[in-house]
């Protein structure tokens, strides 16, 4: 194996994806399973077409059906990935939803459902996994999924805002507490992405133009575009790199 391939290799690893149905979560199992490691996608509906994505680049990948809106989800997930492998290496905080609305507007029932899923679940089950990893003294691998708007204020999607400015602080205090055990939690932050995420701002032709029009790359991102920083953040190639989030934004930040 050449150096480059050691530093990326993610062979003989298993990694945990959420929301691996679709989207970035598809993109990032189908990346992290290419570079070898075994995936366990977990979603709320079949990820069958993820799992065809997978094995052609020649990877395996086991769906594991859960509703993360449920805090009980978590001992769940870990149940069902620990009876099929001996480890957890790595967990990608993907799954999220946004729900647009004036401010004014949004209420009580809208705000806990996003701030739960992207919030307090990334939260969680960071906690159940890095448990195990601190017992066995082994490490292992967190990235969270953030946003353009863990950088700036968004229009219309306070709650998500919220959420993803708290996600990216949380990178930051998880990677604190837990780079002294061989854990790293980093995050990656992406713009905008042609996935059922932004399906309401593309069908949007003023939003979309206006959009596109600030994108120094001049193209929405794909899930494809996630792979490079997926494997990166997975591998010891990321093996010094604590708390820090990297944008696969096509330049938006740089703007
Ligand atoms: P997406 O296609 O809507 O994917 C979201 C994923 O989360 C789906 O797999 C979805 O499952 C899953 N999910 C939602 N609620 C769930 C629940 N209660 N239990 C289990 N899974 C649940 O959008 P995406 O763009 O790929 O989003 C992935 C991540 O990237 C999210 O955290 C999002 O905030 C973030 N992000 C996206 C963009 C963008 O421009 N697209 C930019 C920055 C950050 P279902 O298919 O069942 O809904």
């Amino acid at each position: 194996m050449s150096l480059v391939q050691k530093l990326f290799s993610l062979e003989g690893k298993t990694a945990i994806v959420t929301g691996a149905n679709t989207g970035l979560g598809q993109g990032i199992s189908v990346a992290l399973a290419a570079a070898g490691a075994h995936v366990f996608g977990v979603a709320r509906r079949s990820c069958a077409e993820t799992l065809e994505k997978v094995n052609a680049v020649g990877g395996t990948f086991t769906e594991v059906i859960a509703d993360l809106s449920d805090m009980s989800a978590i001992d769940k997930i870990i149940a069902e990935v620990s009876s099929k492998t001996e480890r957890i290496d790595i967990l990608v905080n993907n799954a999220g939803i946004i729900k647009r609305e004036d401010a004014i507007n949004v209420t009580v029932e809208d705000w806990d459902q996003v701030i739960n899923l992207n919030q307090k679940m990334v939260f969680f089950l960071s906690q159940a996994v890095a448990k195990r990893w601190i017992e066995d003294q082994k490490g292992g691998k967190i990235i969270n999924i953030c946003s353009m708007l863990s950088y700036q204020g968004g229009i219309r999607v306070p709650s998500y805002t919220t959420s993803k400015s708290g996600i990216i602080g949380l990178t930051r205090a998880l990677a604190n507490e837990w780079a002294k055990y061989n854990i790293n939690v980093n995050g990656i932050a992406p713009g905008y992405m042609a996935t059922n995420n932004t399906t309401q701002l593309r069908n949007d032709a003023s939003r979309s133009e206006d959009i596109l029009s600030r994108i120094p790359a001049a193209r929405w991102g794909t899930p494809e575009d996630m792979y490079g920083a997926a494997i990166f953040l997975a591998s010891d190639a990321s093996a010094y790199m604590n708390g820090f989030t990297v944008a696969v934004d096509g330049g938006w930040l740089a703007r």
